[in-house]
């Protein structure tokens, strides 16, 4: 006999009952880039690259109308070298490769040269652009042994030269709030970090606040007007758009992907619609699904275009992963589509 008092959290997926429409938006309103994917080596847990098929993967991008896909997993030296090889030069304007500097470098004396040196290495070699991800701000150390926020002199240094040599910057700054905050009954990503405790950065012996983090990025962009941002994950802060509505007016170098926030993003379709409506030529269409598949890249057009209701983020997942609720489409017009999907991208790109 089921006994409901002795059900734990974690064994509760309830189905909902919802009858309601479905609409397959199988390609998108023009054909689409994505800023923000993963196809190089970092990211995968046995060192091979995160889609091993290249023809498969483009001939799936084509039937998905994807023009082109931004890899953020360039690195620097001879990974850097592997992946253009494999992928930008070897399918001219199908992909474009990101590089990422090894930060650990503002912990040797001389951080700023070095970084500068890998910086201009990596352009002389063919990067696009430069990735940033989260671990500058919340756990890259200087010489002296401080945390070195985003908007440090020398971070601003070498990030400045990048816009110098037409390089744009995307970066990955703090993580969902709830991610902040205190471990318990109260946090709304529990399913999540109880299977990814790394991802806690709620010991505020050990991190900054969700707050600190935000404005060390927002006065990093400020300090760097030559330079062109796009902040990963609607900027990190899906959560309040409105933070990110300031930042987008105050810096009119700075843009938004929305990889990876259909969760928060859906779960406020209205806000969401007319903040992305509002600058539509700041906000940039990206997935962060990796390996890319077929199957996300229909759901995300369905998020994007259709007016469906109370639909799951994540299908093939018995609990939500990034909280329990589901999302409704933005119906957003055609031309913000064009913007988001193509336009902005070819312009942060510099493309023609
Ligand atoms: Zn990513």
């Amino acid at each position: 006999m089921f006994a409901i008092e002795e059900l734990r959290l974690r064994e509760w997926k309830p189905r909902s009952q919802l009858r309601t429409s479905s609409t397959d938006v199988p390609t998108p309103a023009i054909e689409c880039i994505d800023i923000h994917n993963h196809l190089g080596r970092w990211l995968s847990e046995d060192g091979g690259w995160s889609v091993a098929d290249v023809p498969g993967l483009l001939a799936m991008l084509d039937e998905r109308h994807v023009e082109t896909v931004v890899n953020l997993d360039g690195m620097a030296g001879a990974e850097l070298e592997a992946n253009l090889d494999r992928l930008d030069r070897a399918h001219p304007g199908r992909f474009v490769t990101f590089c990422q500097l090894d930060w650990s470098l503002l912990a040797s004396p001389d951080a700023v040269h070095a970084l500068l040196a890998q910086l201009e290495d990596c352009a002389r070699r063919g990067a696009r652009g430069v990735k940033v991800w989260k671990n500058l701000g919340l756990s890259y150390r200087d010489a002296s042994g401080a945390l070195v926020p985003a908007d440090d002199s020398r971070v601003v240094e070498v990030l400045g030269r990048a816009g110098e040599l037409g390089l744009p910057v995307l970066i990955h700054s703090a993580d969902p709030i709830a991610f902040f905050e205190p471990l318990d009954a109260y946090n709304e990503r529990l399913d999540e970090l109880a299977g990814q405790p790394d991802w806690w950065f709620g010991d505020r012996e050990r991190y900054p606040r969700f707050e600190d983090v935000m404005d060390a990025h927002a006065r990093l962009v400020l300090a760097c007007p030559g330079t062109t941002f796009v902040g990963a994950h609607v900027g990190g802060c899906a959560e309040d758009l409105e933070r990110v509505a300031r930042l987008l007016t105050a810096a009119p170098n700075y843009h938004v992907d929305i990889a990876g926030r259909m969760a928060e993003l859906g779960r406020q379709p209205r806000h969401a619609a007319a903040f992305v409506t509002r600058f539509a030529d700041r906000v940039l269409f990206g997935t962060d699904i990796y390996p890319a598949s077929d199957e996300q890249y229909r759901l995300h057009y369905r998020f994007l275009e259709s007016a469906d209701e109370a639909f799951d983020y994540a299908p093939d997942a018995e609990i939500p992963p990034q909280g329990r609720w589901t999302v409704s489409g933005l119906a957003l017009p055609s031309d913000v589509l064009t913007k988001v999907y193509r336009d902005n991208a070819r312009t942060v790109l510099g493309l023609g």
